[in-house]
Order: C-alpha cells, then structure tokens, then sequence
C-alpha cells in the first residue's frame, strides 16, 4: 500500500514511522525545511531553548517508546525537583497552592463547593463550570489559570466537560468537585505506592531530538518544503499536489491542525471540512531570556509561573533552567514566557523587541528581575494551539460520522482527541492502524 502522510508534526512522524514498520510504501510531506512541527530545540550562547514543549508527562508512554526506539534512551533526562508551581495575582508572585491566593470570603466560598455540587448538564465553558462551583473569585482565576496553561486559551470558550477530561469525569461521577479530587488524588497516592508515577521527563539536547531522529530514520521517504495544496480523488485512493509535484497514493493521512485539513478536504467532502474548519487556533509566542541568577529576586526553582489575573501581559513562565539540567551556563537562569493566545492573539505579531521588553517588564514585576538579560529569542507559532471549545462533541460526531465514508482517509493532528504532544503521536499511531486494517 502507497501512502502519503501530509504534515511532518510529531503526529505525521508517529504515523509514517509505524506505516513502514508495518510495511506500507510511505511518503511524508512537510512543508517547512525542517520536521517537527511544534517541537523543536535551539543552542546558543549556552542556553538550550525550546520552541513549543519543555517537557512530557511521565505518562507519555509512546513518545518514550518512540525515543528509545529512535536510538534517544540514554538522552531521556528526568525533571528536576522541586516542581513548585507559582502565581501571579493582584500583584503578587505567591507558591501555588497557599493561603492568601484568594480572598477570605473566596476561599471560604471555594471550600464549601460540596453544598454546591450539581450535575453536569450540557457543555458549560470551563470558565461557567468552575464559577458554578467554586464562586465567582477562586472559579475565575482557576479557570483562567488551567486555560492559560494547557491550551493558551479562552476559559470563557473552552469546554469544561472536553478541554479537561479528567475534570468532566470527575464532575459527572462525584457532582461535587473537590470531593471527586479528593478521591481522585488518593487514588492516584495508593496507585503510586504499589507502582511509582514517571515523572515529567525531556531529551538532554531538548525535545527537538526527537523529531529530528524519526525524520532521520525516514530517510528519503520525507519530503521537506513539500507543501501540499490540492487533494483529489484518484481510483480508491487520492492525488497529491504540492509545488514541486503531483503524484497517486492508494491511501492518505492528513496530519494538519485541523483548519488545515479543513482548507484541503473542502472540495473533496465539505461535509468532513465543515466541522474541522471549525476549530479554532490560539496563536502563541515563546519568548526565551537568559538572565544573571543573581538578578532575580525570586529565584527561578520550580516549575513556572502563570498569571491569574491581567496584572501581567504575558500568560505564563516556565523555568527553563530549574526544570532541567544544562539550559543555562552556570550562574544563569533561562525563562521561558508565553504570550497571547486565545484572549491575546494580537500580541504575538509585535516586533521581537517589543515582546522582549514585554516579558521583562513583566518579569520585573513578578519576579522581582533587574539587569538586562544577557540572551533573549522569540518564537512564534502563528499557527496555534487547537481549542478544545464548547460545542467539540458534536464537532468530533460530525467528523467521525463523515470520515466513515472516507475508508483511505486517515485523520491525526492534536485537537482532535487531545492536545498534548502524546495525543498528537497517538493520533498518528491511530491513523496509521486504522489504514493498516484496509
Ligand atoms: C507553545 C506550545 C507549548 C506546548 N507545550 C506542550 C507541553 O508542554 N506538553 C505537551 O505534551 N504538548 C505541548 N504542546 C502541544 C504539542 O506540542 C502539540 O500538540 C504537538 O506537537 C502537535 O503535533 P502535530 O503533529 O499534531 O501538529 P504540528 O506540530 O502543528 O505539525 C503539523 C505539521 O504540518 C506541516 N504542514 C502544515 N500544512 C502543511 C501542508 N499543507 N503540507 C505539508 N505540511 C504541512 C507544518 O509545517 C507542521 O510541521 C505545546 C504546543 C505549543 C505551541
């Protein structure tokens, strides 16, 4: 079987590596000059910086496999502790959780969520659904704050029930909220006692390796700067157009966002590019500074910090440095900002001055930097993170139910089901199957 895999992503990579070990004849097409997609690792001057993740959960089984199998084993570094998490609200940099994060009355009326449990009914947004029980305060900042960190999104568009799985099902099996985190988080101490959790891991010369040693292992099967523009029907199978060419395959992947998919199925099913035209993209800026550790009033140990309100401009910091070993030569920190997103979009088009000065005003201000950074890069990801929003069930019925009809059309990419790095693999992998069953 003849197979093009459209979009050279962790998800494209994932799916064209498993199509081969299974003997299928694949053809990648990419159409940056690198693959990678959203992952990628950049050195200079010392500093390791990332373009989109820094790390992967423990539970991200397939990117590991995907690791080890790429020949990467010996480069799989664990995060370091401590993994303090802080925030940033009403002015104020605090470790999260701890007293004084919310107002008297805030807490108390996040405490009492249990006389406030209800059933899940609909498809709230993220930002309704934690309001209704936590209180106006606490369900406002946490909304925003799991928003800005997992999808750099609209708490008041994301879906409460789908943008946070584990969130829905708790809600839906417990009504009360803490009381299902509670035994949740319990659950989860008895599981690690007879089986310790992996923690969060990356790859010693960054995340990028990765990518880098799947296309590596593809050789001639990946096409870089092969953008793909037309999709046609051809037999059971489809033609592919893309500048440099035009050639048959018995059978596709579309790994793309999935706008992107959207743009390139419309002639072919409408009814399939409806849905995936649907989703919204949330655009974000990785601005990377390398300061004095000396120059930071709180020192930069821990995990990151996010904002939990618009004193700051930027969404989040992560710790670059502190989360793991060799980002920054010896006496320096490396912080990673993110800005715009779903609520911000326009701030990701600044100048790379501009966003510079942003992020170090900010830092200034939550962390108490002064100095003048001795490294500073910004990277954009103009196509941005998919939004899990209100309405994605019936979204994912729509495409499920179209796809169906289509049996050598595969469909990966985060978004869909998830969209964490692992998902995206994972969908690739599924994509794969799902054409290895023909
Ligand atoms: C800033 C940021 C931080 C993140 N942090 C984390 C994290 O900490 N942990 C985590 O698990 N995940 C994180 N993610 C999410 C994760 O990186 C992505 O979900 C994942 O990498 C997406 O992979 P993908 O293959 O689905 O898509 P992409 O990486 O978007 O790949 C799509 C590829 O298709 C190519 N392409 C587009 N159009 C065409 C065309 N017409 N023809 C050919 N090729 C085309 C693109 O150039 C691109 O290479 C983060 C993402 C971002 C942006």
């Amino acid at each position: 079987m003849k197979v093009a895999v459209v979009g050279g992503g962790i998800a494209g990579l994932s799916a064209a590596r498993r199509l081969l070990d299974r003997g299928a004849d694949v053809e990648l097409f990419e159409a940056e000059g690198r693959a990678g997609g959203k992952i990628g690792s950049h050195a200079e001057a010392g500093f390791l910086a990332e373009n989109g993740p820094h790390s992967l959960l423990g539970s991200a089984e397939l990117l590991r496999e995907l690791a080890v199998g790429s020949g990467l084993e010996a480069e799989i570094v664990p995060a370091q502790k401590p993994a303090t998490r802080f925030v940033h609200l009403r002015g104020a940099t605090r470790r999260a959780p701890s007293f004084g994060i919310f107002s008297l009355g805030g807490a108390t009326r996040a405490v009492l969520e249990p006389f406030f449990a209800r059933r899940l009914e609909g498809d709230p947004t993220l930002e309704e659904l934690l309001v209704a029980h936590l209180g106006r305060e606490a369900g406002t900042v946490a909304a925003r704050l799991m928003a800005g960190g997992s999808y750099a999104g609209d708490p008041g568009r994301l879906s409460g029930r789908h943008a946070f799985e584990a969130l829905g099902s708790i809600v839906e099996r417990h009504r009360s909220l803490l009381v299902g985190v509670l035994s949740t988080v319990r659950a989860a101490r008895r599981r690690a006692r007879a089986a310790p959790r992996r923690t969060s891991w990356s790859l010693a010369r960054g995340l990028g390796s990765l990518p880098e040693a799947l296309a590596a292992s593809l050789g001639p099967r990946l096409r870089l700067g092969a953008r793909v523009t037309s999709l046609a029907r051809a037999g059971g199978g489809f033609e592919l157009g893309w500048a440099g060419g035009r050639a048959s395959f018995d059978a596709a992947v579309l790994a793309l966002p999935p706008p992107l998919s959207a743009a390139l199925v419309r002639e072919l099913s409408p009814a399939l590019a409806s849905p995936l035209g649907e989703f919204e993209l949330a655009p974000a800026a990785i601005v990377d500074l390398g300061v004095r550790e000396d120059e930071l009033r709180l020192p930069a140990r821990g995990f990151g910090m996010l904002a939990g309100d618009d004193g700051l401009r930027l969404l989040g910091t992560l710790f670059s440095s502190s989360m793991f070993l060799g980002r920054a030569p010896a006496g320096h920190a490396l912080l990673a900002s993110f800005v715009g997103g779903a609520r911000r979009p326009e701030l990701v088009d600044l100048p790379d001055g501009e966003l510079v000065d942003l992020c170090r005003r900010d830092l200034e201000r939550a962390m108490g930097l002064s100095g003048t950074p001795v490294f500073a890069r910004v990277f954009r990801h103009r196509v941005g993170i998919p939004q899990i929003a209100v309405g994605h069930a019936e979204r994912l019925a729509r495409i499920e139910a179209e796809i169906a009809r289509w049996p050598t059309l595969a469909l990966a990419g985060a978004g869909l089901r998830g969209v964490s790095a692992e998902a995206a693999a994972q969908s690739g992998l599924a994509a794969a199957e799902r054409l290895l069953s023909l």
